[in-house]
């Protein structure tokens, strides 16, 4: 019984024992805010505790708390359906190869549909049943190498990612599609970005903000998408989302310049401080940058050193010396702080940034307000911080700051070369200047005014 009440912890997995309730049965609650009839769902290993999930007759999922449940009884069973069919992925002399490697997150669920469960997928063959246009694309091959919500996500993870689409380049694949929740793709979008930076395949990170039992789920035509851009000239770490929330176009955005901006529309993703590299539509790419990556046939050597002991800190009123002090006692190599306005912190915090910077911590400065650059030398204040060793992050979006700290303390410990690296534009994170256009940008209108 235990067995069964897969990822149940805490009151909830109490309270179903005692009542000798178990996944998939159909269950009537009463609870002080209403009553609830339906089928108990399976939940993931990360799930928080306490929690009972169901799925009502709307189709709807919700968990409620065990503390709020006055009533709880079983009025009957529905069965899971756990495979849905495994077709033979057909392959062709003349198409391209690619590898999905799958890390978790919403868009590597499928959906069973008698009981709305969402069940880690993917063989080939399950893709090819779901998403049958595939096939047309490409010969696909899966792995799925992590089964994880992106959240749970870290630098180890990068690196053996990283060193996955090194194996893959380096076997032959024509293209690496990566499956990802959208919480912190944009995070593994630079981490990959800094780490291949010699790549000669397009590496496309996709993943679905609406699991694939909702009509208007994303994930199928932005795996569509992705896959199209991963067997074109494109040889970036790139992402490829819905650009708009009528599902007709994907937008293709640099590793790292683009951010998730919403917690849950379609068209979330947005390259900040620029445009996007391009657009897909109906299977046809069309490129707004004329400066990326090109394929080739070169060998691709993933630098994956990363030092981990670095950490993101925003800055607000009222932050005092304690927080940058902290991370000095714990002997942190690192810390990227997204600053107000032009890059700036509170003065209170003044001493310990100049401790830290005189205990050897490179200190990044990058903004909070995401669009626009650093502007150190505006204010007196920006001036000291600058005199203390700050170092000013231009454009770079807090996340991809913190990245590349990381990936360059991975890199040298010698700090005119930190400085240098951390000023250098590795992976088309710096931009020469901000067109106006890229404040806002509306794609339809810029396509309809012909000015894309
Ligand atoms: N929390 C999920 C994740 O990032 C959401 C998603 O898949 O988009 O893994």
């Amino acid at each position: 019984m235990t067995e069964n009440l897969k990822g149940y912890k805490g009151k909830g997995k109490e309270l179903l024992e005692k009542n000798k309730i178990n996944i998939w049965d159909i269950i009537q609650i009463k609870t002080g805010e209403g009553d609830y009839e339906g089928i108990v769902l399976p939940r993931t290993e990360y799930s928080a505790p306490d929690y009972i999930e169901i799925k009502l007759e709307n189709n709807y999922n919700i968990g409620i708390n065990a503390s709020d449940i006055k009533e709880i009884k079983k009025i009957g069973k529905k069965e899971a359906h756990y495979k849905i069919p495994e077709k033979t992925f057909p392959k062709s002399k003349n198409l391209p190869n690619i590898i999905l490697l799958g890390t978790g997150g919403t868009v590597a669920s499928r959906l069973d549909y008698t009981t709305g469960a969402v069940i880690p997928s993917f063989t080939p063959g399950e893709l090819f049943s779901a998403v049958p246009e595939l096939a047309d694309i490409c010969n696909l091959e899966t792995e799925i190498v992590f089964e994880i919500l992106s959240e749970n996500m870290r630098p180890e993870y990068w690196q053996q990612l990283a060193q996955k689409v090194e194996k893959a380049v380096n076997s032959g694949k024509d293209g690496v599609v990566i499956g990802h929740g959208t919480d912190t793709m944009g995070f593994t979008a630079a981490a990959l970005s800094f780490m291949l930076r010699d790549l000669s395949i397009p590496v496309v990170l996709v993943g679905s903000q609406r699991s694939s039992d909702r009509p208007s789920s994303d994930a199928a035509l932005n795996l569509i998408n992705a896959t199209t851009v991963a067997t074109s000239g494109i040889a970036e770490v790139v992402v490829c989302m819905l650009g708009s929330s009528a599902h007709d176009y994907g937008l293709i955005h640099r590793g790292t310049l683009v951010r998730k901006m919403h917690s849950s529309v379609r068209n979330t993703f947005r390259t900040i401080d620029d445009i996007p590299l391009g657009i897909i539509r109906e299977g046809k790419i069309k490129i707004f940058k004329k400066d990326y990556r090109k394929r080739d046939k070169s060998e691709t050597k993933a630098q994956t050193n990363f030092e981990k002991k670095i950490a993101l800190i925003y800055s607000y009123p009222g932050m005092n010396n304690e927080i940058i002090e902290f991370y000095i006692d714990k002997g942190y190599k690192g810390i990227a702080i997204a600053g107000t306005g032009l890059g700036h912190v509170s003065t209170e915090v003044y001493n310990s940034i100049e401790r830290a910077i005189q205990e050897g911590i490179t200190i990044l400065m990058t903004v909070q307000t995401l669009h626009g650059f650093t502007g150190m030398n505006v204010y007196s204040t920006g001036r000291e911080l600058l005199n203390m060793g700050v170092i000013p992050g231009r454009n770079l979006l807090p996340e991809t700051g913190y990245v590349k700290l990381g990936w360059v303390l991975g890199q040298t410990s010698e700090p005119s070369q930190i400085k240098k690296l951390l000023l250098e534009n590795i992976a088309g994170e710096f931009i020469e200047r901000e067109i106006p256009i890229a404040f806002n940008y509306n794609i339809d209108q810029l396509l309809k005014d012909k000015k894309l």
